[in-house]
């Protein structure tokens, strides 16, 4: 067993009462590698920006999770060497599905997790969301829940069509379980390609397809039953096109990936959403940079060699994520 304060982390009850109250959100960003990590991390501290470095089941299982443990410590470590001296850095486990996991992460250094119970029905969604809350609370660690279904694939969590959140049911959930934050519904989706095409209108300046708007109606009426309650979005990259086009100019195949267009998000963060979770943007930042950077160099084979420029060019997305996007820049609290 190791707590997570030994290894310098912080849960998020400050950080999302903080960032509530000043109208952005924090970064959620996923990792399961030293090269994203280096670009979260370098991100954070350039911005003075709090930051959740997430796990979900399948990267934990990619990156091993005592790997992952000494990954946390070293990227507190790492912040201070890069000169911020009191870093705020979360170890949030991503769509934890039992008891069993969520307990295990605990008991591994996590300092936050999430409990997804939402493709339960809905008493069985309270009951195991409240057994994590109660072993979570006991190591003042914070706990996330669901309710409402998010369409898309995310490793191990697919849905063929989401379903918006009730807002009718959010308050009993919140009582009952007594978790911290919340994760809703109210139509973004996991993975690069969040809609159909048919889902999207066209737009006649550029042909590119434009997805449906996000329901604010319901995260009105949430807030509304939660006053100040922190608010979470899952699925929430935008899929620069960029990107896309450098991976499929360099021999990818990404065809009508779409993503959630920045000014909804940048809309949300201002509410009481309070993290923002990004996780298909890093990839495809990464692959597209890996991609030009064979291409170009045919010859190349030392790794060092395209990892370094999918390195800069993540670190430029969750660069620009933080500071026009969720607004998280200069939130340290201790500066
Ligand atoms: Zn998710």
């Amino acid at each position: 067993m190791v707590g997570y304060k030994e290894l310098g982390l912080v849960n998020t009850r400050e950080m999302f009462a903080k960032a509530v109250d000043g109208g952005y959100a924090i970064p959620a960003f996923n990792f399961n590698n030293m090269e994203q990590l280096q670009a979260i991390i370098m991100a954070a501290v350039e911005t003075k920006s709090p930051v959740i470095l997430q796990v979900s089941k399948g990267a934990r299982n990619y990156a091993n999770q005592t790997l992952l443990r000494y990954m946390a410590e070293g990227a507190v470590g790492y912040a201070k060497e890069l000169g911020c001296e009191h870093p705020e850095i979360v170890l949030h486990l991503d769509h934890g599905d039992s008891f069993e996991l969520c307990k295990s992460c605990i008991d591994m250094g996590f300092s936050s997790v999430m409990i997804d119970g939402s493709a339960l029905p809905y008493d069985e969604n309270v009951a195991v969301t409240k057994k994590v809350v109660e072993y979570a609370h006991q190591h003042d660690v914070t706990v996330e829940g669901e309710l409402g279904v998010l369409a898309g694939v995310e490793e191990e969590v697919s849905a063929a069509e989401s379903h918006y959140t009730k807002p009718e049911e959010v308050i009993d959930f919140v009582t009952k379980t007594g978790c911290d934050s919340l994760a809703i519904s109210i139509g973004t989706s996991h993975g690069a390609y969040k809609f159909t095409p048919e889902q999207c209108t066209v737009d006649p300046q550029t042909g590119r397809l434009v997805p449906p708007p996000l329901a604010f109606d319901v995260l009105e009426a949430v807030e509304k039953q939660l006053p100040g309650f922190p608010i979470v979005l899952h699925g929430s990259s935008s899929v620069p096109q960029e990107e896309v086009d450098t991976i499929n100019q360099y021999g990818g195949c990404l065809k009508a990936a779409v993503g959630i267009p920045e000014d909804q998000l940048r809309k949300a963060a201002k509410s009481a959403v309070c993290k923002i979770n990004i996780d298909s943007d890093s990839r495809l930042a990464m692959t597209a940079a890996i991609r030009k950077a064979l291409a170009e160099k045919p010859a190349e084979f030392d790794p060092r060699k395209y990892l370094t420029p999918a390195r800069d060019n993540m670190k430029k997305l969750y660069i620009h994520k933080i500071v026009n996007v969720l607004g998280s820049d200069n939130k340290l609290i201790n500066k």
